[in-house]
């Protein structure tokens, strides 16, 4: 299995995930969220010699335009079905012409082609959000962005997982000093908002990081964090080298990680 980030962060999130089980046999891809538009969307694939038909289904985690934005435009494009959970189906505007939606539950695993998609409750402050996590051959790979807190469930979610994908939104510092207004800083620090590095780097010292081969730092505030801070949390939590921690960027493609 191998996933590339195609853009992280509030202006837009989409991350591709592949698995090729046999060499004979066409790849299963997968695309997690799609905030970018069919146009900058079809543009970020073709970086990878790919284009939506390439697509197999679309997974979305809450109805956050920076993550279903372009969900049912491109599902329709690529005739993929469109997976994401109840709440977020009709919080996103539920039936659309053309689009082949299908409703996901918490703790209820979906198969497409040879990958293994389970989705996982989160505490963020959308209707009925949920993170995914990948298994194919043996691997797991969890991407989990967009959550305020650490949960029980969030905790089994990353544990044991061969590559992650963690959301590092901000540094406190840098959020509690910047020019926001004070209801947005609020909701950002909230149980419902969104992980800061800090607290990244204490649900990795809290998961069952054995098996952890790469991990790379997701949805980074533009304006309140740093790639340098997210890294260095991070290593130091994992007792890694800051240089072995990968960092998603939102206005370029990533290169593909093998998991
Ligand atoms: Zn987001
Ligand atoms: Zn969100």
């Amino acid at each position: 299995m191998r996933f590339c980030a195609l853009g992280s962060g509030s202006e837009g999130n989409a991350l591709l995930v592949e698995y090729r089980g046999d060499p004979g046999i066409a790849p299963t891809r997968i695309l997690l969220d799609c905030g970018f538009g069919l146009r900058a969307l079809t543009s970020r694939l073709a970086a990878l010699d790919l284009a939506p038909a390439d697509l197999h289904a679309i997974f979305v985690t809450h109805e956050h335009g920076d993550h279903v934005g372009g969900a049912y435009t491109v599902a329709r494009r690529c005739a993929a079905p469109l997976f994401m959970s109840r709440g977020t189906y009709v919080s996103s505007g539920g039936e659309a012409e053309g689009v082949e939606a299908q409703v996901v539950a918490a703790g209820v695993a979906q198969s497409v082609g040879d990958i293994e998609v389970m989705p996982w409750a989160v505490p963020h402050d959308a209707r009925e959000p949920v993170q995914f996590s990948f298994s194919a051959g043996g691997r797991r790979l969890a991407v989990l962005t967009d959550l305020g807190s650490i949960t029980p469930g969030v905790l089994r979610m990353v544990s044991g997982v061969d590559a992650l994908v963690l959301e590092c939104n901000h540094d406190e510092a840098m959020l509690r000093d910047s020019a926001y207004p004070y209801s947005l800083k609020q909701r950002i620090l909230g149980a419902w908002g969104h992980l800061s590095n800090t607290q990244a780097a204490a649900l990795l010292e809290q998961a069952d990081t054995t098996r952890l081969r790469a991990v790379h730092a997701a949805h980074l505030s533009q304006s309140n964090n740093q790639p340098a801070l997210a890294r260095a949390a991070l290593a130091q939590a994992l007792g890694a080298q800051e240089e072995d921690i990968g960092v998603l960027e939102q206005h370029a493609v990533g290169r593909w990680i093998s998991v």
